[in-house]
């Protein structure tokens, strides 16, 4: 089964072409990053026309690279929320049209299944159920997944996302856009012990999640040094926030799989690629003998490849979309709106 899937959901422009939900013959992402750089985040308006202009270019990057050509297409799947809805609408008609002219079916994708989907690209046989840590730009989701297709959202964030946490501390600290990576790498020269950063961790047992005051923290401590005049140390504000971020993340996932009984921990989503949290994570739930999978860095961030992969899964239950599909910007995970 090949399927050819599209995603525009934010401010990457993507398409590829995978068999099977597992052999990736094309993962092609043209990131807008540069363009919305000089404004330190997502303009909507910009990204929507960005994506308009690439859209048509992406797809035939990833068949070429595929070497193949629309007749050999089974399916055609895209992000259908959520997202931003102008963006969202670039790919949803796109695939629309494509789906349409070749009378093949249109298969319609939560773009955080795909992020969960991701793990299933190089593990398709994984054991279920499993706990799974969705950390991206716009969710900080603790979700038990009984089967394919099954969601049960057992915390969230009440406020920030962790990787707008990492991206707002990366703005305040002159770094850059986007923030992730940018303080991932800068963490590694810093000490974590550094400056003492508040946790969050609500009440007891409580499996949400927040990031504002840890966020207000970091901007309060540089605050405090302009006033005084004190130097700052860059590496280790971004250690010691790193530090605090994982550890939460870490203590929550591992109480959720606890109190579940499950063995198998995933991760998701682009925070997903943040190496701290892969290598405390791995190592703490190893000491209570349970496993940790993510997916490779690349495949971590927004791409199509995922969106593929969650529709292999779709077409083989004969879950497709009608050609009235329209993009829904918020749209939880596990609760399809066609
Ligand atoms: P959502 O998936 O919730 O709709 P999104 O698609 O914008 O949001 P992703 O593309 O999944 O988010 O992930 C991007 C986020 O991941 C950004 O906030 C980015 O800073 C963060 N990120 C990427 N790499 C790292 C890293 N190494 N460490 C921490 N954060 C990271
Ligand atoms: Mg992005
Ligand atoms: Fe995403």
């Amino acid at each position: 089964v090949t399927i050819l899937s599209v995603e525009t959901s934010c401010d990457e422009t993507a398409a590829a072409v995978v068999v099977d939900g597992t052999t990736v013959k094309s993962n092609i992402i043209s990131s807008q990053v540069d363009v919305h750089r000089k404004f330190g985040g997502v303009v909507p308006e910009v990204a929507s026309r960005k994506h308009l202009e690439l859209v048509n270019h992406v797809i035939r990057e990833a068949l070429d690279e595929a070497n193949l050509d629309f007749s050999s297409l089974d399916a055609v799947a895209v992000t259908y929320g959520p997202g931003l809805v102008g963006a969202l609408l670039v790919g949803v008609s796109a695939a629309k049209a494509i789906a349409f002219a070749l009378d093949k079916p249109l298969i319609g994708i939560n773009h955080l299944e795909g992020h969960v989907s991701a793990n299933f690209l190089s593990e398709p046989e994984l054991a279920l159920p499993v706990i799974c840590l969705v950390v991206s730009g716009g969710h900080t989701d603790l979700v038990l997944i009984t089967s394919i297709g099954q969601y049960k959202l057992l915390g969230a964030t009440r406020d920030d996302a962790a990787g707008e946490a990492f991206d707002k501390v990366a703005r305040v600290l002159g770094l850059g856009y986007p923030g992730g990576p940018l303080i991932d790498a800068l963490a590694a020269s810093g000490d974590d012990t550094a400056i003492h950063l508040p946790r969050a961790y609500l009440a007891e047992g409580s499996l949400d999640f927040s990031f504002s005051g840890l966020k207000t923290a970091v901007i309060n401590y540089l605050h405090r040094a302009e006033q005084k005049g004190l130097p700052v140390n860059k590496a280790d504000v971004a250690a010691s926030f790193r530090r605090a971020a994982v550890d939460v993340l870490v203590d929550k996932t591992l109480l959720a799989a606890r109190k579940h009984q499950i063995s198998t921990i995933m991760l998701a989503g682009g925070v997903a690629a943040n190496r701290l949290l892969r290598q405390e994570i791995t190592y703490h739930a190893a000491r209570e003998g349970k496993r940790v999978i993510y997916p490779p860095p690349v495949l971590c961030t927004d791409n199509a490849a995922m969106i593929a992969c969650a529709a292999y899964h779709k077409y083989r239950r004969g879950d497709f979309a009608p050609l009235t599909l329209n993009a829904v910007p918020s749209l939880p995970l596990g609760q399809d709106r066609y």
